[in-house]
């Protein structure tokens, strides 16, 4: 089959399937067989590797996948796209193509079925509008996964990367600092894709820990604070918790809660944009004590 990250070659397939793009689906083609190399070796492909790709499209980056993991499961939503799948992927054994919304898969489910269970690389050029939901999907449910190579809008690649004092420091930089190491290995241009989104985009690698940096007491806890903190981020830290209503906070008071601070050696004006991974995880468990 010839190699779809030739920008020609894309526009022939198409042109046979008459293919329209779905801009609901977020569907911008990568025509660029340089980033198709760099997202793969960054992936780290190995011969006995299975991997998910999430929203494979025509199948230009699968075609790369499929040369050299040993499975390919590729999972996408658009139904029109299915019978151009069947035919520019036709030539590997080693393709699973699955018609569905990611979201909706048991991925877990996938893992034992394809890979014995053993941890799973994930490597996609996402759609961009649901890029948070299935990266917090893929951890949140505890997947066994290797390392994450997505292709994500280069603002939301630069926030997962983010600490406190950054006005992009928010809830998913810790979700994925919590979960993973994440490098950024590309920024990559409008005119890679087609059609060209409006927005520039960039390649980031998470390797997933084996265990995380922190570990609170109780981690859906921790995440709820990081949430409601983020929800209302110029409020103080206190206002934006109690605000939030947490089930866990009631009958704790919110001078109660200042003490808390006060051990931390933080003042009781703080934001919650100013703690750091290591600080939500302290007071999480100074809250889980005192319940
Ligand atoms: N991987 C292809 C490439 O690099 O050329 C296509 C990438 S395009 C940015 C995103 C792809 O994800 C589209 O094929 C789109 O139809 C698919 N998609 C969108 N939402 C999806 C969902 N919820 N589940 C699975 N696939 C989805």
């Amino acid at each position: 089959m010839a190699d779809l990250g030739i920008p020609v070659n894309t526009i022939a397939i198409l042109q046979k399937y008459d293919f329209h793009f779905q801009k609901k689906y977020g569907q911008n083609f990568l025509i660029d067989t340089h980033v198709l190399e760099k997202i793969i070796d960054a992936a780290d492909i190995q011969a006995t590797d299975c991997v998910l790709e999430i929203g494979p499209g025509i199948g230009t980056m699968s075609q790369y996948i499929a040369e050299r993991a040993r499975h390919l499961v590729a999972v996408e939503i658009d139904k029109k796209l299915i019978p151009i799948l069947e035919e520019t992927l036709g030539g590997y054994e080693n393709v699973t193509i699955i018609n569905e919304d990611v979201l909706k898969v048991d991925i877990a489910q996938l893992c034992e079925e394809y890979n014995d269970g053993k941890p799973l690389k994930v490597v996609a050029n996402l759609p961009y509008y649901i890029t948070t939901p299935i990266i917090m999907g893929l951890f949140e449910k505890h997947v066994p996964l290797d390392s994450i190579t997505i292709m994500v809008q280069k603002e939301v690649a630069d926030r997962m990367q983010e600490g406190p004092g950054s006005k992009d420091y928010g809830a998913l930089s810790l979700a994925v600092q919590y979960y993973a190491d994440p490098e950024i290995v590309a920024n990559v241009p409008p005119n890679c894709f087609i059609p060209r989104p409006n927005v520039g985009s960039a390649v980031i690698r998470l390797r997933c820990h084996e265990t995380p940096p922190v570990k609170p007491k109780d981690e859906a806890l921790m995440f709820s604070l990081i949430r409601a903190s983020f929800n209302q981020r110029r409020k103080t830290l206190v206002n934006a918790l109690f605000n939030a209503g947490l089930a866990q906070l009631q009958g704790l008071s919110k001078e109660r809660l200042g003490e808390f601070l006060e051990e931390m050696g933080k003042p009781l004006t703080i934001r919650g944009e100013a703690l750091s991974l290591e600080e939500f995880a302290k007071l999480s468990d100074l809250i889980k004590d005192n319940a």
